[in-house]
């Protein structure tokens, strides 16, 4: 089994760690219903992308 040759320093890992932090999602206006909802994904709210429903909303 590979094993590493020497111990990560505190110092390294945090280096390493400077990436890992996580960011908010970007936020568009759904032209359909104005609501927010993130880019090049379905409008959750009406369930429409470009200009056509794709996914039904139930009620
Ligand atoms: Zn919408």
């Amino acid at each position: 089994m590979a094993v590493p040759k020497k111990k990560i320093s505190k110092s390294r890992g945090g280096q390493r760690a400077s990436h890992h932090a996580l960011r908010a999602p970007s936020l568009a206006i759904c032209p359909k219903c104005q609501e927010p909802r993130q880019p090049h994904r379905v409008c959750p709210k009406c369930g429409w992308y470009k200009d056509r429903e794709v996914v039904a909303k139930e009620e």
